[in-house]
C-alpha cells in the first residue's frame, strides 16, 4: 500500500491482502459511511470491479437476511387473523394493522410547531405519546430513543415488508439498541 506523508498508514493483515490480491504497489481508497468502512483499489479493471460489485451485493443480501431473521415474520402481530393471503408474504404486513401503520408512517405523531416551541421541543425531535383513559388525556413528550423505524430508508423497509417481516418487531429492535448481529 502506498504511503504518503499526508495520510496515516493503515496496516492490513497480510493474509487478507493475499486473498483479495492487493499488493504493495496498489493505491487504495477508503469509502466511509456511518458504521462502515470499505477499502478498494483506486484503479480497477472491468473484472476487478465486477468482483467488488459481486462481493458487496452478496454481503448486502446476507446482512438483509440477518436483519430479517432477527425480526421474524409478522404473524399479524397476534391480532385476529382472517386466514386470507396466508401463502403470500407480501400480504402479511399489509394485513397487519400495526405493521401497516409503521410502513406508511400513519402512526407518526404530528404536533403543530407553535405547541412544540411552547414546550421547548425542537421541530425535528422524535415524539412519543401516552394516554390516560381515566382523565381523557394524551401526553406527548420528546422520545428518549435516538432512532426508530422512521429512520429506516424506504428501500430497506419495503424489501422487509414484501417478505412478510414483522415491522413492529423491527421498530422494537431499533429502539432497544440490542446487538442483533454477531452476538
Ligand atoms: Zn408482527
Ligand atoms: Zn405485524
Amino acid at each position: 500500500m502506498k504511503n504518503n506523508k499526508t495520510q496515516p498508514e493503515i496496516l492490513l493483515p497480510e493474509r487478507a491482502c493475499e486473498l483479495c490480491g492487493f499488493d504493495s504497489g496498489d493505491a487504495l481508497e477508503l469509502h466511509v459511511g456511518e458504521d462502515v468502512l470499505v477499502i478498494l483499489k483506486n484503479q480497477m479493471t472491468a473484472m476487478e470491479l465486477i468482483h467488488v460489485i459481486s462481493m458487496i451485493s452478496e454481503m448486502s443480501t446476507d446482512l438483509t437476511v440477518a436483519l430479517a431473521k432477527a425480526c421474524g415474520r409478522c404473524n399479524n402481530c397476534d391480532d385476529e387473523d382472517d386466514g386470507t393471503g396466508q401463502n403470500d408474504p407480501a400480504k402479511w404486513v399489509e394485513r397487519c394493522s400495526l405493521c401497516g401503520d409503521l410502513l406508511d408512517g400513519s402512526q407518526n405523531i404530528q404536533i403543530p410547531g407553535y405547541l412544540l416551541e411552547e414546550a421547548g421541543i425542537s421541530s425535528g425531535a422524535k415524539l412519543e405519546a401516552s394516554a390516560d383513559r381515566d382523565i381523557g388525556k394524551i401526553t406527548v413528550t420528546e422520545a428518549e430513543n435516538q432512532y426508530d423505524i422512521s429512520d429506516v430508508p424506504p428501500g430497506i423497509l419495503n424489501v422487509l415488508a414484501q417478505s412478510g417481516i414483522c415491522l413492529a418487531e423491527l421498530d422494537e429492535l431499533i429502539m432497544a439498541e440490542d446487538i442483533i448481529y454477531g452476538k
